[in-house]
């Protein structure tokens, strides 16, 4: 089954996740069964659907109205009911294995029998779960996050009898209703995010039992310096202290006895009050009074200044050791390891790229030492990492670690994608999980990007962000730790995006804001859905805007609108800004995509030394007194004359056809 022929889908389970998973799929316009085994359940699930579509509407983040989405979801208590004609069925019934193949038994046979059969689980084995069935090459794993309407990413799981059919129809599945799929190629426990993300609480665990720093020390190191959206311990009495536990313990792993104590004790985390931090009123958890401090209860309080001599490499190499076996066991890519976990726990960058930074050399070392002291297998290096630094590649530094630095089109890119086809150079700004924010990755990758392209093949340059929320929310620097934007960087972007020399055109779905703003004013053209908003909102942060918004702003509007913008720091709509000349256009949703392609085959097809004469003497033309704009107008117009193109363009509407301009 290919993924155009799903139709129907049925979710089992209309507990957390499953009515979650439910309210996306039929958000994205399938047709959905969501079954549970007690009617009441079923409505609780169907009431939290509706619940969760108003605060969606309100948010304008739905573009049909609830009923519309609602319409597309039936109900179902009886199984056979729910499936029998479903394309493909996910399973979000509790997490335990013998429910789960009971419940795969059973849709082998209700199901029709090209239907492909998914689990959300998310640590059970996919293939023990597909062998409850006569048809494993069509059961996949599609691991969602919580909660899913919210969460971008779903790892998506070859059992180890799934066919690459399966996967890839679940692949295409999951990138159909909005989300970001990542193949783990292997059913490895934890599949990837997990894995991952696994050495994150376990060593800060040990460093922690060893008496070395306490759990404040530790959590602030990874918040303020290391820019983790939460620390390890805070994280833990987030998801339950007794989860993790069970899942190392399950693995056969050592668990460290700081975790062993809290479960003992019954400290399990947010649910039970009490964890690593109190979340009620009452007496200072023990590591509090140890420190003497005073708890009010309100959760996690430790501060900026704490933990400085953390030694947070010990954390983040047994991360990166992990993502590394991963890819040494073909599990999965640098890239998709990268990905799931900037989006699915939140991570300011990937594993592998913070490797490539801190230097894959240095992070063999530590855990070499490491493993020399304690004997411990968890330090023992994986042999991808020492291939890596056995051959040169250890890092940015040396121009490829986990992934390629060299300039021009070998180089890989972590931040954006970008493709070139029939002259269209797209370029996505990848870091929906931040809005897109530009942070120094990001804002680098573009200067390389744009500085390397083949001046012989790009004829026009289109800028967009993936997901589904922002074009670019603005600068994010919070996430990198000891990295200060000085003002050269910030502005080199902006300036090698104006200055690129073929036309440009940012399209705006959403927020476009801060440095958003200024990138897509750094861009010659701009067209925007009719739900984008456009601000600057530095000057509520006590700033302004720092990469040209000023300035583009006054020179491009009144100077009373440009200055309301950065004045008031305001967001403005769509149409607003059409009318104020910030944008070219303010398109609804469905004829967006039409009119991007209208510009961009006039920019694409146009002549282009006469389309790179225009913008310079415009762009250069702008700041200078009319007479100096004129000359210079008149030696690039003296200039295009001798060009091929001028004669194709006279021949072609001497003959009545299209010109077929080449830059000559
Ligand atoms: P939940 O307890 O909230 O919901 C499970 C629902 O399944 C319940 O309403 C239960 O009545 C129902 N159910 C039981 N037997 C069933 C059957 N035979 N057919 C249909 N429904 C049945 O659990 P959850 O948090 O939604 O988790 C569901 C699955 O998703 C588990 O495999 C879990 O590991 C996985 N998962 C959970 C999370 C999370 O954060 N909660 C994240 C990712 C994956």
């Amino acid at each position: 089954m290919n993924v155009e022929e799903i139709d129907r889908v049925a979710v089992l389970g209309a507990g957390n996740m499953g009515h979650g998973i439910t309210e996306v799929v039929a958000i994205a316009g399938y047709d959905v069964t969501m079954r549970d085994v007690e009617r009441e359940l079923v409505e609780d699930g169907y009431a939290s659907i509706e619940w969760s579509l108003e605060k969606l509407a309100e948010k304008g983040l739905v573009d049909e109205s609830s009923e519309t989405v609602l319409e597309r979801i039936d109900t179902a208590v009886d199984l056979e009911t729910a499936v029998n004609d479903a394309d493909l069925v996910i399973e979000a019934a509790p997490e335990r294995m013998e429910l789960k193949r009971e419940i795969f038994t059973d849709l082998d046979e209700f199901t029709p029998s090209e239907s492909i059969l998914a689990s959300n689980t998310s640590s059970l084995s996919i293939t023990e779960i597909a062998s409850a069935t006569d048809r494993p090459e069509q059961v996949v794993g599609t691991h969602f996050f919580n909660p899913p309407v919210k969460m971008d990413l779903v790892e998506v799981i070859y059992g180890a009898e799934t066919t690459d059919e399966t996967a890839e129809t679940a692949h295409g599945f999951v990138e159909s209703i909005g989300k970001t799929p990542i193949y783990v190629r292997k059913d490895v426990n934890g599949f990837v995010v997990n894995s991952v993300l696994g050495p994150f609480g376990d060593e800060a665990g040990w460093m922690v039992s060893e008496g070395l720093y306490d759990v404040r020390e530790v959590d602030a190191a990874m918040v303020h310096q290391r820019g983790y959206p939460m620390g390890p311990f805070e994280l833990a009495d987030l998801t339950g202290i007794d989860i993790g536990y069970h899942v190392r313990k399950e693995a056969g792993k050592e668990v460290p006895p700081i975790v062993e104590e809290k479960v003992e004790a019954e400290e399990l985390g947010r649910k039970t009050g009490r964890g690593y931090y109190e979340y009620e009123d009452g007496e200072a958890s023990e590591t509090s009074q140890a420190d003497g401090e005073a708890v009010d209860g309100d959760g996690p309080d430790y501060e900026p200044g704490q933990g400085e001599d953390v030694d947070t490499l010990r954390i983040e190499a047994r991360m990166i050791n992990e993502a590394a076996k991963l890819i040494g066991n073909d599990v999965a890519t640098a890239e998709a390891i990268d990905t799931g976990l900037r989006l699915g726990a939140g991570f300011p960058e990937g594993p592998c790229r913070r490797a490539d930074e801190l230097g894959l050399d240095t992070v063999l070392e530590k855990l070499e030492s490491l493993f020399e002291e304690y004997g411990a297998e968890r330090y023992e290096p994986a042999d991808h990492l020492r291939k890596l630094v056995e051959s040169g590649r250890t890092g940015e530094d040396a121009g490829a670690g986990f992934y390629d630095y060299g300039s021009g089109a070998e180089r890989d890119y972590t931040t954006l994608t970008h493709t070139l086809e029939d002259g269209l150079l797209e370029i996505e700004l990848d870091r929906p999980e931040r809005l897109n924010a530009l942070d120094q990755d990001l804002m680098d990758e573009i200067v390389n990007l744009l500085e390397n392209a083949d001046l012989d093949e790009v004829r026009a340059v289109t800028f967009e962000g993936a997901g589904d929320r922002a074009f670019c929310a603005g600068a994010d620097v919070s996430g990198f730790a000891g990295i200060e934007p000085h003002e050269k960087e910030v502005t080199q972007v902006f300036e090698t995006v104006a200055q690129f020399p073929r036309p440009t055109l940012a399209k705006v779905d959403g927020y476009c804001l801060g440095g958003g703003l200024e990138l897509a004013l750094a861009c010659d053209l701009r067209v925007a859905t009719e739900g984008s908003r456009f601000g600057f909102p530095e000057i509520d942060l006590g700033l302004i805007p720092g990469g040209g918004g000023t300035q583009r702003t006054i020179r491009m509007l009144s100077e009373a609108r440009a200055k309301e913008l950065v004045f008031r720091g305001e967001h403005v709509d769509a149409e607003r800004a059409e009318n104020w000349g910030l944008i070219n256009r303010a398109v609804s949703e469905d004829e967006f995509d039409d009119v991007v392609e209208e510009f961009v085959d006039d920019l694409v097809s146009g002549p282009p030394i006469a389309l790179r004469k225009a913008k310079r003497v415009m762009n250069e033309g702008r700041d200078q007194d009319l007479s100096a704009g004129l000359e210079m107008e008149a030696q690039a117009f003296g200039l295009l004359l001798g060009t091929e193109d001028a004669s194709e363009g006279a021949a072609a509407f001497s003959e009545n056809r299209e010109p077929e301009f080449r830059g000559e």
